[in-house]
């Protein structure tokens, strides 16, 4: 064997890797190696070559002593790692020639790897984004967050209706991380808080141990890595050999048992106070972990505890870790004596608060009685940071702590240096709206930060046919550098550059075409409008005006059959919470509409409905090169920002959308020409509200809408079950508070323009290359180049 050092990037030195892993990691032999045995294998060999820049990376944060970032999150949507990792480090070829010369198949090899779902949607997605774009920038960070045994479900239908069944991607070995024994901490839970020479002393009556397993997240041509680090629940006494000795086998199991439990399961909604005690112990597990983790690493370097802010940068992914206000003040004050005032001022300044959402529904608060009795400590100082904030500020008329519960979203607030909003709109409507009064006591602290997405994954990795003609014909490093995507522009019209950007496109729906038939055994008509809406399934996403809109599109092809109708085929993709009921009789209810639709010989090759089961990142993957059209539907004020959005135009999906979210900045990014508009706005969905017997006004109005519900509502989608969907129909006649039934006609309409403008595939191809061209600013690069900037002031480091 030669002697290549395991840092060499050639192809047999990748593919010598593979076969000693294969052999002397994983004890097997290559005659009777499978597909999982070869990716394990290879994802090692990989691994190995993200070790050395890692280390470098993490001795270059130590010798300069740089300000770190630490990004806490209790969800990270992570995906498959192995061909990001493959990407990042420039190894695709290498790596299908060391496949090809084991005799497996590389695809194979990928799609072997289980998808990591510790999140439920665009918060945990973009939280993985941002580790991508930290490494690419070479900003020195670490993630935080929780290793849950089990992410999200997996969704499977039955007769129509959503099933879940948990997830276990755990169950085989994972290459990507290393257990650090080392690294634990004990976390405490209940008890007492005693006085002692002045000071208050917490003794907590239970514990659990936090151990941490690492990571490495490589970035663009691997010259940085950073780590996300996920903490488990382990007991503090392993086994209670008292009690086996007596017999008592399953109480003797019971201390582990206990403790495993808080990184079970991933909570499965990202919209509701799921709360209670468990959830809270979940936050307060990986927040008190991580905090821990920062100080000791603080104090292995520096000494003076007041200058922690200039070293030390807390962004908090939402309110799950806003405990980490009063833990650190707990930890400044209580531990290092620090007077109170100042154990405050110090921890603000260190901590930053992202918010992610406005739905009431959404916004944390837990009940001061569960506090008391899990927290106590933390829950005086959430007292006495409330009344220092009621002291600074006199004028203050909201507290924290109101009617029993502490709201989360205020004690963030109040404990941050800087608050960001996830679009321009939605920054607006956190000053105006929930965070009002704070933001008048505080100007200058909320901030907007528009989100992004990393191009690595959502374009070089998914869209191999675009990447490759975007390097043809710009060159390349464009992919760390997004917003020269403009240099397609003056290519556009030239017809081998529109030619192509077609032909790319019409692979993509070919190759989804063919997965479609082989997941749930439909035949797609490939010059359809590839029309799709992926997100979670939420009554403010309103997958259920687009459902109405399939229906009525139905009944329009069922009355002139002989009209040249432009072929559609209807793509969904989501998850509903487990708990969520109008969010599954929609799922149903998409399904229903399928199973009619699609058998319908009038239909065919005009319109189709595909709801694939398990939308995951890799279903996202595969779906969004393959879109014409981008759903992004929402009623106007109610989505933060979107992530989806950015992923489609960038892949040259030009989107049917509402002024909501970050909609408003691709618009006016892509040019109003290149995006189909329709709804009401913010302010104007805000006073239609308002307007007594809306819903049955618009109904009324628009004979459409009123054929399309008559048909839900007599059983015409579900013939076994007529009276299924009366519960949808009472929302849309009764309340319809996200104004689908307001918004439909706007709608029907924008989609019949779509509908004209796809039959010129010139114009179309053009729309969906505008879109591609001046998406450029949605990397999430440019989104931590502006955290690292207004709100963390750290440098990157020239590695
Ligand atoms: C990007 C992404 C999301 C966020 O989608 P939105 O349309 O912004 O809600 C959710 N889930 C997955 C798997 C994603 O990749």
């Amino acid at each position: 064997m030669d002697q290549a050092p395991i840092t060499d990037m050639t192809g047999s030195a990748l593919a010598r890797d593979m076969q000693r892993h294969l052999q002397f990691s994983f004890g097997k032999d290559p005659a009777h190696a499978q597909v999982r045995d070869w990716r394990l294998a290879l994802s090692l060999a990989v691994r190995d070559r993200i070790v050395e820049p890692w280390f470098k990376a993490t001795r270059a944060a130590y010798a300069g002593h740089h300000k770190r970032v630490y990004y806490l999150s209790m969800e990270f949507l992570i995906g498959r790692l192995l061909e990001d990792a493959i990407v990042n480090l420039g190894l695709g070829d290498e790596a299908m020639a060391a496949c090809a010369e084991a005799g497996v198949d590389f695809d194979a090899l990928l799609a072997d790897e289980p998808d990591a779902a510790l999140g439920n949607g665009g918060l945990g997605r973009l939280a993985a984004c941002f580790l991508d774009s930290l490494s690419t920038l070479g900003c020195p960070a670490m993630g935080y967050g929780i290793r849950y045994e089990h992410g999200l479900f997996r969704q499977t239908f039955h007769h129509g209706h959503q099933v879940e069944q948990a997830e276990a991607w755990l169950q085989q070995p994972h290459a990507w991380e290393f257990e650090r024994a080392e690294a634990s901490f004990e976390i405490g839970f209940y008890g007492d808080v005693r006085e002692e020479d002045g000071r208050s002393v917490w003794e907590p009556g239970d514990a659990v141990v936090a151990r941490a397993y690492d990571t490495p997240i490589i970035g663009w041509q691997g010259r940085w890595a950073n780590t996300l680090r996920l903490w488990g629940a382990k007991p503090t006494k392993l086994f209670d050999l008292a009690r086996f000795n007596v017999g008592d086998f399953n109480a003797a199991a019971e201390p582990e048992a206990q403790a495993r439990t808080i990184s079970r399961v991933l909570y499965p909604d990202d919209t509701t106070d799921q709360g209670r005690e468990l959830r809270l112990k979940q936050e307060y597990f990986f927040t008190a972990a991580s905090i821990r983790d920062i100080m000791r690493r603080y104090l292995d370097e520096y000494s003076d505890i007041r200058k922690l802010p200039t070293k030390v940068a807390i962004q908090l992914n939402d309110t799950h870790p806003a405990i980490a206000g009063p833990e650190l003040v707990r930890i400044l004050h209580d531990e290092h004596g620090l007077p109170f005032d100042e154990a405050a001022e110090t921890a603000r300044l260190t901590l930053n608060y992202t918010n992610h959402t406005l739905l009431p529904e959404a916004l944390e608060s837990w009940s001061e009685g569960l506090m008391w009795h899990l927290l106590p400590r933390h829950m005086r100082l959430i007292e006495q940071i409330d009344d220092w904030h009621a002291r600074n500020h006199p004028r203050r008329t909201r507290s924290t702590i109101d009617h029993g519960v502490v709201r989360m979203g205020d004690l963030a607030f109040a404990m941050a240096n800087k608050v960001n909003g996830v679009s321009a709109l939605h920054t607006d409507l956190v000053k105006t709206t929930v965070f009002a009064e704070q933001h008048k006591l505080h100007p200058g602290r909320v901030i907007n930060q528009t989100n992004g997405v990393t191009p690595r994954r959502w374009l070089v990795a998914c869209n191999p046919g675009l990447s490759n003609l975007i390097t043809d014909t710009i060159g390349t490093g464009w992919e760390a550098d997004l917003e020269r995507l403009s240099e397609l522009e003056p290519h556009i019209d030239d017809a081998g550059f529109a030619e192509a950007f077609a032909a790319a496109k019409r692979a993509n729906k070919i190759e989804l075409g063919s997965w479609l038939k082989e997941e749930i055994g439909l035949t797609v008509n490939p010059d359809a409008m590839f029309d799709v809406q992926i997100k979670r399934i939420h009554e403010y996403k309103r997958q259920l005006m687009n459902v109405l809109e399939t229906i009525s599109l139905w009944q329009a092809i069922r009355e002139e059959p002989e009209k040249d109708w432009t072929p559609r085929l209807k793509i969904f993709g989501g998850k509903a919470a487990p708990g969520y009921r109008t969010a599954k009789e929609i799922v149903h209810l998409i399904n229903d509409v399928a199973s009619v639709v699609n058998v319908d010989p009038l239909m065919r090759g005009r319109l189709a409905v595909a709801y694939p089961p398990n939308y995951n990142v890799t279903m996202a993957e595969r779906l969004i090169p393959a879109a014409d059209l981008s759903e992004q539907i929402s009623t106007a004020g109610k989505e933060a920002s979107g992530t989806g959005n950015m992923k489609f135009a960038l892949n040259g999906a030009p989107t049917m959308g509402t002024l909501d979210g970050a909609n408003v900045e691709i618009r006016d990014l892509v040019g109003a020409d290149n995006f189909f508009l329709f709804g009401l706005t913010t302010d104007e969905a805000e006073e239609r509200r308002e307007t007594p017997g809306h819903a049955t006004r618009a109904i009324a109005a628009s004979p459409r809408l009123t054929a399309a519900i008559a048909a839900i509502e007599k059983g015409t989608f579900s013939p076994d079950d007529p009276a299924r969907y009366h519960g949808l129909g009472r929302i849309l006649r009764d309340s319809d508070y996200f104004l689908v039934c307001s918004d439909f006609d706007s709608y029907w309409q924008a989609q019949r323009r779509a509908d004209e403008i796809y039959r010129d595939p010139a114009a179309w191809g053009r729309m969906a290359a505008f879109n591609t061209a001046r998406s450029g600013w949605f990397s999430s690069d440019r989104t931590i180049r502006g955290y690292m900037r207004d709100i963390w002031d750290v440098e990157a480091i020239d590695s």
